[in-house]
Order: structure tokens, then C-alpha cells, then sequence
């Protein structure tokens, strides 16, 4: 049934049906309302009452927020993923015939938001926009509109692949035309948890065209087009702050897929998603929040030329010999507020006076810090400076015409400094005038009517009066003035004189207010002028930021200086993992070396649980992208070569917490690495093959290191806890076997976090079970049921020689006594039933060092009882 409808609900509803996506907020009177659907979801997410329009039948869902403290309620869904769309009203209420009309005068997304606590200081909010354009080549582009930021590139692969590039600007927001398909939606919803627009049209006109005429390729192109037209549409302002579009290559950066990256903990912690306990939190020394953007967007695109690094090297060498420079360097930056920000502020319009003042003190810094700069006597110092405009003439213009402390709202006057306008000074002189000759015929009605009480006040409604309490009336002469207002203890008075005056000193109040916003205006017209220069400086400043922050990391925590080259030599010495050392206690990481070269590409690396074959793998890594970054490096001496791109897995036992133990996920991942690595690359797999059965596991974990060994050459570190697999170096040239070492002491095992070559000779599971007093019975059956396999294994294929496996056991430390050695050997042979199969894994995968008694109390319950269903 049709309800009857308002023709303010028939505006409403047409206007909502242009912006399905979004939130509408629809302006009534001093109100955003929303109506229908769209008021009970809002309702429910901003937790506001959720009334009605109308009654019975008619009655319409309604809520609303008051308008000026709107922002607060976008801010919120905007940071929840939803879009709102601002309709005001645009004509004169008293004036309107009928219904006022309304129009949509900006969409606020995600992607688009440029304030409130969406954008968070030191992160980029970037929105991106993805065409297809054949099975294997997508047009990428990425836009900050809080900093003007306008990349683009052309990612080749298929669209899996691509989502690895898509996921490093950890978007806010992706536009797609709507023709993309289902999957692929839901591919990048569930992968990266991004609101997801659509833009079916490519913007042409001649103002944005310009953005992009430094673009050749035509998917890129499109690309652009497509963010343009999106954000033309949803902003509805110029984009006169956004720099122009540079293309980049994927393959000038190293790759770094998103699970590795998180895997490394480049930019947050695995579990906490915190800054706290990733690299980014170990390197972050920087003073403003653009060198902190400009920090995270190197971690996540190391740099493949040595040409580039080295220059970054000498400054951060330079920087760090210089310790009175970079002292006085730090204070200096600290002065600079966000420049790329308030440009992009003072561009879209949104500014006061505050911001300007920002602007003003960090234009204050940038010559100082030029100076400092240069005279570091550094080449690539003098390159980052030279040919940068330092803005000057702005700070002069800020300098003469924004006053000190300036209210927050620019239609309330006092922005504009005396001096700066001769026309605003004579409404100021006016003012101050009317002011003065007022505070003196104050002074002379006292003096001639004797009334000491006697005083002048000012109200909106009555002007200037002169108030007489009642107790002193009679000694006020009749009329002497004119009444005009009776109060319970006093009378209000005024003279004509007082009124001429009091018109003057509001007429020129009213005028310097107006013309103080004019001249706002004005400035900020002539600020806009300086885009394109403040951009560059904030390049140039934040770059000097991040290496001076380098310097300060690298003295801080003793790093080294890397020698990278294009050799295939990795010779560290005494390296460390830069955020395990920071997270134990001082002195107690124990430093390892890494020796990687053409005879010697791939590490398999044994020891116990918790030994630190995990942490020995991801410092390498780490290390290796802190080098190509231009950073400073954790170690005694560090060579490297140039990685082009790093692959890690870990395996599905380690990524229980993750929620991602599928097998499924480890091998897709895996094959990720082996079709996309080179010999160039570094490949890391924490023991692979954990998430499926021992045989299986086993049978995978070899084929895979079988398959890089020969057919890719990557530099590869492989942990395992199979131990079995280390024969494999007798036919894999380049493998060699390491081990973390440990060793027992009063019934507990140490670790000794010592990585030595050769193979560890045991798996200590049971070992460990032991020491943590499971039954007796149970830890020499397991010991059986171990032996049982060490004697079936001989049956597999990898023991290309039987003999020599024997006879060549390397005996770098031994965790079990002859006795246990002795009962290995002499126990008989036995039959083993799937259930013993079961426990045997269930033991070996027990990390017992994370486990609570309560749990290990259940795995022994568990245990037990599968026993004795298998007796049965
Ligand atoms: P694994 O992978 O062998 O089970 P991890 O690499 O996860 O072991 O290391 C376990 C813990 O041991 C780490 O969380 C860390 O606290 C400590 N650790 C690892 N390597 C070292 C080291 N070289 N020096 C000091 N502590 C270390
Ligand atoms: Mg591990």
C-alpha cells in the first residue's frame, strides 16, 4: 500500500535514491536528519534514539544529529567503513516557495576523509582504484588526499597476485568498475577489509587532465581517470592539492607479499596489530609526521638500486658522526608541523587562522634547517635541499597578516594582524576610539554628577547605556539623559551622543569582521599559489627526517653500516634480531652469524622448540630490508647482496593464532614463493609441512626445498622440526645443515640460541616431554613408537644411500644420554596402530613452553585415552 508522502519526503527520496551507498544527512534547520533504513542503522551504530515522522500508517523511521556536532557522528561511521553523504540546504529558508531545496554537497568516504580521527598522524589514508584490463595486467591508481599523494602503475599476474601490490598501501577504500566481477569483489573485501566503491565513468576535463599528462600508459591512465571521476564526484571540490600522477614499477621496489610482511612484523605486530614490537616501532625516531609517513611508506618498498641506498647510507653515516648537527637537527624539525596536510587543508578549504599559523612556524624551522643541513658538507645533504624552494615570501606574507593567537572560527575577526590592511586599521582606530571616548565620558559623568557607582555597560539588545542604581537617583539632575531601561535596582540611561558613537563603533566592528574574512580569504587564495612548492619541501624535509632517525636508531642500538652490493654474498657477523634484542632484557640476545653465498644458498636449520630458528630467519630478513632501506644495520659486519623480493611462510602450527591454520593456505602461500622467486630472492619457510600429517608433511617439506634448490637458487632458510630431513645436504649441493643449540641443566633445557652448523641429532620432542614429567610409561612408549619410524623411515626415497646416512650423523650436541642412545637401538620392532601415529604427532607438535598446566593436563587426559582405545 502506497503511504502518503510530504513533499519534503518526495525530496528526501530522490535525492537518497542518487546515493544508495551512503549515509544520507539531510539537512533540517539546525538538524541532519535521517529517515527510513538508513535512520535505523545509523541509530543502532551511533547509539542514538530512533524516533518518527508522522504517525500510524505514515509513520516514518526517523534520527537525527544536531549539526555542529555532526562531525563527531561522520567521524564514527566514516571509521566503521560507511560512507555519508552531506545534503544541506542551498537556498534561504525564508525565502524558498515550497519545499527548500537541498542538494548533496559532498560525499564523505573512507578514502576520501580529510579530518577528524580517521586520519591518524603518521599514516597515509589512501584510496585506490583497480581496472582490469586483461586476465593478466590491472591498472592500478592511489591517491592521499590529505597529502595530495597520486600514484599509479600497471600490476601484471593475475588478480591474486596483484592483491599483494593493492594490500601495501593498506587502502581505506577501493574504487572498481561495477563490472568486476563477484569474486574478485569478495577477494579484496575479505582480504583487506576495505570499503569498496564504484566508478563506472573516467574523468576528462582539462583542470584534472593535467594530473595525469605525465602518464603514458593507457591502463594506468584509466585507471586515474576512474579515482578522478570517483572523487570528483564524491568531494565536489578541485583537486587543485593533488600533486600529479608518477608512474612507478613495481619491480624498482624489493617485493614483499602481504603475508610476509606481516609475517616480518614490518609495520605491526602479528598478534596485537600494534606498532609496539615491529620494526617500523624499532626505526621510528623521526620528529614530524610527514618523515613518520614517508618511514612506513620505505619499510613497506625497499629499494632495489644500490646507487639509491648508497646515497641514503652516507647521509645517515654523515648524520650519525655529526652528533652536535643532529642534535640541533631534531629541535629544528620538531618545529615543522604537517605541511603536506595543511596544504591539502588549505586547498579543499577547510583552514583557519590556527592551521595558517602552523604553517607560518614550520616555514619559521625550514631555512635553519636547510643551513644545518648543508653544511654537513654531504652530497646527497646538498642534493635534498638545493633547488627547494624554502617558501619564504609565504612566511613573510603569514608573518604580516595572521595574528599570534587567533580564534578557532574565521568569521569571529582578530586573525589579521594591525598593519597588514590600512583599511582595517581605520575600522580598528574607529573602534578603539569609540572605546576610549567612551571609558572617558564614563570618567567625566562620575566627576560631574558626584555618583561614583555611576558606570557605562554595553548589551546586544539596548547598545551602550549609562546605568544609575536606584539609591543615587536623586542625585542625578533632571534630564540629564533620556531613560531607557528600568531594572529591579537600577535605571539605564542613554544620550544621543553616546548613540552617534555607539553606531560608529559598530559599524566599523561589523566592517572589520567582514573585511577580516575577506582578507582570509585572500590569504588563503595566495597560499594555494604555494602547493606545488610546500609539497616539494615536505619531500625534501621529511626525507631529511627519516635519516636523521636512522642515525639516531643506528647509534642508539650500536647497528653497523651494511656493505650492499650486487655479489651473492650474505656474511653477517654477529647479527641480532632488531625487535627481539629491544624486547628482552639488555645484553641478553644472542648474536649470530649468517654466511650465504653460491656454494652455500640454502640453510636447513634444526633445534629444539624455542630454540630461535624462528627469530635466526626473520633476522635475516630483517636485516636485509633495514639494508635496503638505506638503513643501518644490527650486526658486528653485515655484507648483502640486493634481494629483489622476500618470501616467509610460516608454518600452519606457528599461525594457530591467526585463526589460519588451513593447510590449504600454507601451500598457497608456498606456491606464491616458488612461482614468483628468482635467484635474487630470499626465501624463508618456518616449518612447512606442519599442517598435515608427518609422512605427508615430511614428503612435501622435501620436494619443496628439492624444487628451490634446483629450479630457483634462491637464498633460502629452512627450519624444520624433521629432523630426518637433514641428509638431505648429502644430495642437495648447495644445502648445508645448521642447527640452534640448546643443553640441559639441572633437568631443564637451555637454550642457548647459538646457531651452529651442522644438523641437530635429534627432534626433542619427547626429550622436552620428559623433562616436563609426563608419566613414565608414557614417555618410553612414545620413545618406542619414535623408533618405530626412525626404523620405517628407512623406506623413504630422500635416503638415496642408506649407508652413509648412518655412518655420518653429525654429533654437534647430545640431548640424549647413552642409555637413551642404547634403548633406541636395542628396542625390538613393533607394529604401529594409527592411534600411537596420533600420539607420536600430537607430542611432537606440543609447544610445551606455551603451554598452561591446565592444558597439558588435557593433552596427557587426551593421550591417555586414545591409548587405551588403541590397546583395545
Ligand atoms: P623456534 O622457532 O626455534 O621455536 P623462536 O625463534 O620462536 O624459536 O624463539 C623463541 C624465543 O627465544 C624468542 O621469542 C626469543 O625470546 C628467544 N630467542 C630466540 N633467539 C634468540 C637469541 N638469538 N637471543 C636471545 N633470545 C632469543
Ligand atoms: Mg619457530
Amino acid at each position: 500500500m502506497a503511504k502518503q508522502v510530504t513533499p519534503m519526503i518526495e525530496q528526501y527520496l530522490s535525492i537518497k535514491a542518487q546515493y544508495e551507498d551512503a549515509f544520507l544527512f539531510f539537512r533540517l534547520g539546525d538538524f541532519y536528519e535521517l529517515f527510513f533504513d538508513d535512520a535505523k542503522k545509523a541509530a543502532s551504530e551511533l547509539e542514538i534514539t530512533l524516533t518518527s515522522r508522522g504517525k500510524g500508517e505514515d509513520a516514518i523511521p526517523m534520527c537525527g544529529v544536531p549539526h555542529h556536532s555532526a562531525e563527531q557522528y561522520i567521524s564514527q561511521l566514516i571509521n566503521n567503513g560507511f560512507k555519508v553523504a552531506i545534503c544541506e540546504q542551498t537556498e534561504d529558508p525564508q525565502l524558498a516557495k515550497g519545499v527548500v531545496r537541498r542538494e548533496v554537497v559532498q560525499v564523505i568516504t573512507p578514502g576520501t576523509v580529510m579530518e577528524g580521527n580517521a586520519v591518524v598522524e603518521k599514516d597515509n589514508n589512501y584510496l585506490l582504484s583497480l581496472t582490469p584490463y586483461s586476465e593478466k595486467e590491472l591498472g592500478l591508481a592511489a591517491i592521499d588526499m590529505t597529502t595530495g599523494e597520486f600514484l599509479t602503475t600497471v600490476l601484471a599476474g593475475d588478480f591474486e597476485e596483484a592483491i599483494h601490490e593493492v594490500s601495501s598501501f593498506r587502502p581505506k577504500e577501493i574504487v572498481i568498475p561495477s563490472t568486476l566481477s563477484d569474486d574478485k569483489q569478495n577477494m579484496l573485501q575479505q582480504r583487506m577489509n576495505v570499503t569498496l566503491s564504484f566508478e563506472d565513468e573516467l574523468a576528462h576535463h582539462s583542470d584534472t587532465d593535467k594530473l595525469i599528462s605525465k602518464i603514458e600508459d593507457q591502463i594506468a591512465e584509466i585507471a586515474c581517470r576512474q579515482l578522478i571521476q570517483y572523487v570528483l564526484r564524491t568531494t565536489k571540490r578541485s583537486l587543485e592539492h593533488l600533486q600529479q600522477a608518477n608512474y612507478y614499477e613495481t619491480n624498482d621496489f624489493m617485493g614483499i607479499d602481504v603475508h610476509s610482511k606481516r609475517n616480518l612484523e614490518l609495520i605491526e605486530s602479528l598478534r596485537e596489530k600494534k606498532k609496539k614490537g615491529s620494526l617500523l616501532w624499532v626505526l621510528d625516531e623521526t620528529e614530524t609526521a610527514m618523515g613518520g609517513r614517508l618511514l612506513k611508506q620505505w619499510i613497506e618498498r625497499p629499494l632495489v638500486s644500490n646507487t639509491l641506498i648508497e646515497k641514503r647510507q652516507s647521509l645517515v653515516e654523515t648524520l650519525l658522526e655529526r652528533f652536535f648537527e643532529r642534535e640541533t637537527l631534531k629541535v629544528q624539525l620538531n618545529n615543522v608541523y604537517d605541511l603536506e596536510r595543511l596544504s591539502g587543508k588549505i586547498a579543499f578549504g577547510n583552514v583557519n587562522a590556527r592551521d595558517m599559523l602552523q604553517l607560518k612556524r614550520s616555514l619559521q624551522a625550514v631555512p635553519q634547517i636547510f643551513d644545518t643541513v648543508n653544511d654537513l658538507g654531504n652530497n646527497y645533504a646538498t642534493e635534498l635541499t638545493s633547488g627547494v624552494n624554502d617558501c619564504h615570501e609565504l612566511y613573510l606574507l603569514l608573518e604580516n597578516s595572521i595574528n599570534e593567537d587567533p580564534p578557532v572560527t574565521i568569521t569571529d575577526g582578530n586573525i589579521i594582524k594591525d598593519g597588514y590592511d590600512r583599511e582595517l586599521d581605520q575600522y580598528r582606530d574607529a573602534m578603539r576610539n569609540g572605546k576610549t571616548w567612551i571609558a572617558a565620558l564614563e570618567r567625566k559623568e562620575r566627576d560631574e554628577t558626584g555618583i561614583k557607582s555611576l558606570k557605562i555597560g554595553f548589551n546586544k539588545v539596548f547598545g551602550y547605556y549609562i546605568e544609575v542604581t536606584k539609591a543615587n537617583i536623586p542625585n542625578l539632575p533632571e534630564g540629564r539623559y533620556e531613560r531607557k531601561q528600568t531594572l529591579a535596582n537600577a535605571e539605564r540611561y542613554i544620550t544621543n551622543e553616546l548613540k552617534e558613537k555607539e553606531a560608529l563603533i559598530l559599524e566599523a566592528e561589523e566592517k572589520s569582521e567582514k573585511l577580516e574574512y575577506e582578507l582570509f580569504m585572500e590569504i588563503r587564495e595566495k597560499v594555494k599559489q604555494f602547493i606545488r612548492p610546500l609539497q616539494k619541501l615536505a619531500t625534501s624535509v621529511s626525507t631529511i627526517d627519516v635519516l636523521q632517525s636512522f642515525a639516531e636508531v643506528a647509534e642508539k642500538n650500536h647497528y653497523v653500516k651494511p656493505d650492499v652490493s650486487n655479489e651473492e654474498t650474505v656474511d653477517i657477523i654477529d647479527g641480532r634480531h632488531p625487535v627481539v634484542e629491544q624486547m628482552i632484557d639488555k645484553g641478553d640476545y644472542v648474536a649470530n652469524d649468517i654466511r650465504l653465498n653460491e656454494e652455500r644458498g640454502m640453510l636447513l636449520i634444526t633445534g629444539p622448540n624455542m630454540a630461535g630458528k624462528s627469530t635466526y630467519m626473520r633476522q635475516l630478513a630483517l636485516i636485509a630490508i633495514m639494508a635496503q632501506i638505506g638503513s643501518f644495520v644490527p650486526a658486528k659486519n653485515a655484507k648483502l647482496p640486493i634481494f629483489d623480493q622476500i618470501f616467509t611462510r610460516i608454518g600452519a602450527a606457528d599461525d594457530l593464532a591467526q585463526g589460519q591454520s588451513t593447510f590449504m593456505v600454507e601451500m598457497m602461500e608456498t606456491r606464491h614463493a616458488v612461482s614468483r622467486a628468482t635467484k635474487n630472492s630470499l626465501i624463508l619457510l618456518d616449518e612447512i609441512g606442519r599442517g598435515t600429517s608427518t609422512y605427508d608433511g615430511m614428503a612435501l617439506a622435501q620436494a619443496i626445498m628439492e624444487y628451490i634448490h634446483n629450479e630457483i637458487g634462491a637464498k633460502t632458510l629452512f627450519s624444520t622440526h624433521y629432523h630426518e630431513l637433514t641428509t638431505l645436504s648429502e644430495h642437495l649441493s648447495h644445502l648445508r645443515n645448521v642447527h640452534v643449540s640448546a643443553m640441559e641443566e639441572d633437568g631443564k633445557v637451555v637454550f642457548l640460541h647459538k646457531v651452529i652448523d651442522g644438523a641437530a641429532d635429534r627432534s626433542y620432542g619427547i626429550y622436552v616431554a620428559e623433562l616436563a614429567e609426563l608419566p613414565a610409561s608414557l614417555i618410553s612408549r612414545a620413545k618406542s613408537i619414535l623408533n618405530e619410524f626412525e626404523q620405517g623411515d628407512k623406506k623413504h626415497a630422500y635416503i638415496s644411500n642408506e649407508e652413509k646416512r648412518k655412518t655420518e650423523p653429525v654429533k654437534q650436541l647430545n640431548l640424549f644420554g647413552e642409555a637413551e642412545e642404547n634403548y633406541i637401538k636395542n628396542n625390538k620392532q613393533q607394529t604401529i596402530t594409527s592411534h600411537e601415529k596420533e600420539i607420536i604427532a600430537t607430542l611432537q607438535t606440543i609447544n610445551l613452553l606455551r603451554t598452561t598446566p591446565i592444558e597439558a593436563i588435557q593433552v596427557l587426559d587426551e593421550l591417555q585415552r586414545k591409548l587405551q582405545n588403541g590397546g583395545s
